[in-house]
């Protein structure tokens, strides 16, 4: 991780808390690729689309397939960025679409202890992704990430899970 990585997370926070009260999921993800060019960049909308499948990672890999013109994205050596950890889905996405490494501000603990969003059962995934050649970068700019979680459920943001 280097200095390129901490400033997209932080832009990506940046761009989220400007952006927290408009409808959208409190959740941003980017695809840059090992030069630093942006490839794609989503919010969370699953409201706003009525798909509870469209979390940032998931729209964000969508956009970056559509612009590539592939469904699999390693051998581009892709980063993904992510405001806060991925969940159960999202990492099962993550690992599908070939992409090689994760940087994220928020963990789960936050996220789910904060909104009260349910982020799904990952044992060791950091291990698990490590051993399959996915590098992980938690907890980066954690605080921020926090804070802007905690705007959101001020602001009344819907929270939807599951078993609601
Ligand atoms: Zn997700």
């Amino acid at each position: 991780m280097n200095e390129n990585d901490i400033s997209i997370i932080k832009n990506l926070l940046k761009e989220l808390d400007e952006t927290v009260d408009n409808g959208y999921g409190p959740f941003l993800a980017a695809i840059y690729d090992e030069n630093y060019n942006l490839i794609a960049k989503e919010r969370n909308s699953v409201v706003k689309s009525n798909l509870s499948l469209a979390h940032a990672e998931i729209n964000t890999i969508k956009a970056a397939e559509e612009k590539l013109k592939t469904y699999n994205l390693a051998p581009y050596n892709l980063s993904i960025y992510v405001t806060s950890e991925p969940c159960i889905m999202c990492l099962g996405a993550i690992m599908w679409a070939g992409i090689k490494k994760i940087y994220y501000s928020a963990p789960s603990a936050s996220v789910e202890k904060i909104t009260g969003f349910y982020e799904g059962f990952k044992p060791n995934w950091i291990e698990e992704f490590e051993k399959r050649g996915i590098k992980v970068f938690p907890n980066i700019e954690k605080i921020e990430g926090e804070k802007i979680l905690e705007k959101y459920v001020k602001l009344n943001g819907i929270i939807y899970k599951p078993e609601n």
